[in-house]
Formats: C-alpha cells, structure tokens, sequence
C-alpha cells in the first residue's frame, strides 16, 4: 500500500513473501509522477545500497503480473542481487534429474518457502507437466549459468528466486540476469535506459533465438513455454514486424560472414578494412534498434580484432574499452573483467593475431562509423518503437526451465 503525506513524500509499504521484517522506502516528491492506485508491492531481498524498489501489478491487456520500476534506471543499473532459495541440480547432461529428487527438495522447505512456491504460476497447456511440483520448476525455475574460460555457458544447476523469477520475458529485453557463482547470487542489471514505472523484462530466450524473427521466437515461445508472446518486439502493427523481421534477416547475414570463421579469414571477405568495419557498425545499429542489447559486445568485440589484426593500437584500445564498457554494464564489473576482451584493453598487443594482416592506412574509429550510412531506411519509424515505454507481455508464463537462457551466448 501507499500512503501519501502533505509534504510531498510517501511510503510505499512493501509486503514481504518471507519471514523478515517488512521494509519501508520513502520516496521524493519526483517519483509522485504516475504512481501506481493499485498494487501488491514486494520487499527487496537485501540488496546493495542504491538498488531500486520494485513493485508488482496487472500489465495491461492480459490477467498477468509484472515487475515494474519506482525509479528510472540508467543503463548499467545493478537492480538487485538475489540468492536463490531453492537450488535444483542438473544430470551431468544438463538434464532435470528424476521426479522424486524434486519431490524431496520441495519437502525440506520452509512453510515460508513452500508458500512462495505453492504461489508460483503453472503452465496450463496440453504440454504442462501433470506433476505440480514438476510444472511449477520448469515454469520458473532459472539456469545458474556460469562462462567458462572458453566463453562457453556451463548449466549444472537451476533456481527459484522470490523476486527475480517473477520477471516477464519481452524480446526486446531492458534488462537481463547474470549468475554470480562464487557469490552464489543472481543479479540482474539494466540493458538501457529505464524510465520509472515501466515493467523490467528479461529474454527467456537463447542468444540466438533471440535474433530470430517475430515468427519463430512467437513459435519458440509457445512450444516451450506455452505462452503467445506480445511484447513490444511481437505485437506492432504488422508493416512494423515487418520491418523488424528483415532488420534481423539482414543482420543475421552480417553474421554469417564471421560465424565460425577467425578474424582474419572475415577480414580477407572483402579485403577492405573501412567496408568490413561499416558492415559491422552497421550490424551494431541494427542490433540498437531492434532492441537486442545484451548482443552488442559480440560486435564490439569484433570490431576489436579487426582493428587488431592489423595493428591499429589506438583505435583496438578504444575499441576493446567499447566491449569491456558494454560488459560491465550488462554483467557487472567483476565478472565483465574476466571476459577475454579486458586484457587487450589495457594492451591491445596481446591479442594474439596482433597485425597479423599489416599496418591499415587511418587509426580512426570513427572513420568506419561516418561511413555507415547506408540502408536509413528505417530511421523514421525509430521515434515511434522507441516511446513504448518498454511495457512488455502479460502473461504469467514461464518458459521451459532449461530454456531460460536470459541471452547467454552459447559457443
Ligand atoms: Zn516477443
């Protein structure tokens, strides 16, 4: 509830689902704009001082819940760490173990817990478990997913998390978790710019599914997860899917050239440096305005080596702080500092194809970017796709546990 004082303030008295003591936020006359007249507000787990309250309600449309933003974020923003309180382990192939293993963890709950979990949304399909139990883990549970050295994404167990399994897929994600495994703790961070009292949504999706078109990521999502997606990336007027659709066409393209190939044998493609960077400046834009923010660091990454490659020091350093910059805001600093891409920003040299194809006449990065644009043909309906506010999909469906890959790219 809220009650609202004379001097320009008001409390937000946040319900708790656990056992501790409920927490009070007083907040400045600023954030009086639009507040909400009806909702079940949720306490923050503990969470680093400055994290934003967050609260849940109806989204329009739909009979679903969503968690939805008091404060505006900045891109970047750490919105808030979580330890799981349910801990669900995988087979050695990442498979969901037996029934029963499931059954027992459920029996040695807390009350406090087994009512959070008796509250959790079941998928309703013909393709639901029958088991409850069972329905409601692969609904909300989320894979504790570490980076290996070799970028790989290593998935050996799942969690249920109060607050953070409660978020809404959107294919357009403003925001996105990353699990912290030595803290054991999730955290989610913002991808943009937030403003205040728009719905937080994270990608359910894999990194690739992602970038699919509205068609098959709608496909995807209600084989796997038995909802119909109509986030704001899936429900526009359909001549603005169908710009959508052959932006990510003509990006998928792009990254056909590089998929499995080094950086020198995509360099050699046009064997032109300026039309290879332009092609990738011009997968960053489409990248931006589709919304897919969390895929940036592949580009900047690659727009790194091939400065790299052809011993452009000034411009790979700036290039690889692009990447690192992109990292800490997406996974935060400690993590994004383990990434392959922060030792060359400190000495580009180490890269280890480093001028592998010679000396390029200009070191400036933003010649490739005066030079990129071409294909502005979408520019005029930007404005409008970007005023939605980020108000996402309705529903209260989860997506198949093994699913929810928040965009991890996987090698
Ligand atoms: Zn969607």
């Amino acid at each position: 509830m809220i009650d609202c004082s004379q001097d320009g303030t008001f409390e937000v008295h946040c319900q708790s689902f656990s056992s501790n003591p409920v927490q009070y936020f007083t907040l400045s006359s600023f954030d009086r704009v639009d507040p909400p007249t009806s909702f079940r507000a949720i306490r923050l787990l503990p969470t680093p001082a400055g994290s934003i309250p967050l609260y849940e309600k109806k989204v329009k449309g739909k009979g679903g819940r969503g968690l939805f933003t008091i404060r505006p974020m900045s891109k970047g923003d750490l919105i808030i760490i979580e330890k799981p309180y349910l801990v669900l382990p995988l087979t050695e192939d990442g498979e969901e173990p037996d029934n029963k293993v499931y059954h027992k963890l459920y029996l040695n709950l807390s009350l406090e817990h087994k009512r959070i979990f008796d509250g959790l949304y079941e998928r309703k399909d013909d393709l639901a478990d029958k088991d409850h139990i069972v329905n409601k883990i692969d609904t909300n549970a989320i894979p504790l997913a570490q980076t290996s050295q070799d970028g790989s994404v290593v998935m050996k167990k799942m969690g249920l998390f109060e607050v953070i399994s409660r978020v809404n897929h959107g294919c357009k994600p403003n925001a996105g978790w990353y699990w912290y495994g030595e803290e054991k703790e999730m955290r989610l961070y913002a991808y943009t710019d937030i403003p205040a009292h728009a719905e937080i949504t994270c990608s359910y999706l894999s990194y690739e599914q992602l970038l699919e078109p509205s068609s098959i990521r709608r496909s995807i999502l209600l084989d796997g997860f038995g909802f119909e997606c109509i986030c704001k990336g899936c429900n526009p007027s359909s001549i603005d899917i169908l710009k959508s659709d052959n932006r990510l066409i003509e990006l998928e393209s792009l990254r056909n050239e590089w998929s499995n190939k080094n950086i020198v044998e995509y360099c050699k493609i046009d064997d032109d440096v300026i039309k290879t960077l332009r092609k990738l400046n011009r997968s960053l834009k489409l990248l931006e305005r589709e919304e897919k923010f969390n895929q940036l660091g592949e580009v900047y990454e690659k727009i790194f080596e091939v400065y790299a490659v052809h011993g452009s020091s000034d411009s790979s350093r700036l290039a690889a702080n692009e990447a690192l910059n992109h990292f800490k805001a997406i996974m935060g600093e400690k993590e994004a500092t383990k990434t392959w891409v922060a030792r060359q920003s400190v000495d580009p040299t180490l890269y280890p194809l480093w001028n592998k194809l010679g000396m390029i006449h200009s070191d400036s990065v933003t010649e490739h970017q005066d030079e990129s644009e071409e294909n502005e043909d979408d520019d005029e309906d930007k404005e409008k796709d970007m005023g939605e506010g980020g108000i996402g999909k309705v529903h209260r469906s989860r997506v198949s546990a093994h699913s929810r890959f928040c965009g991890y790219r996987v090698k």
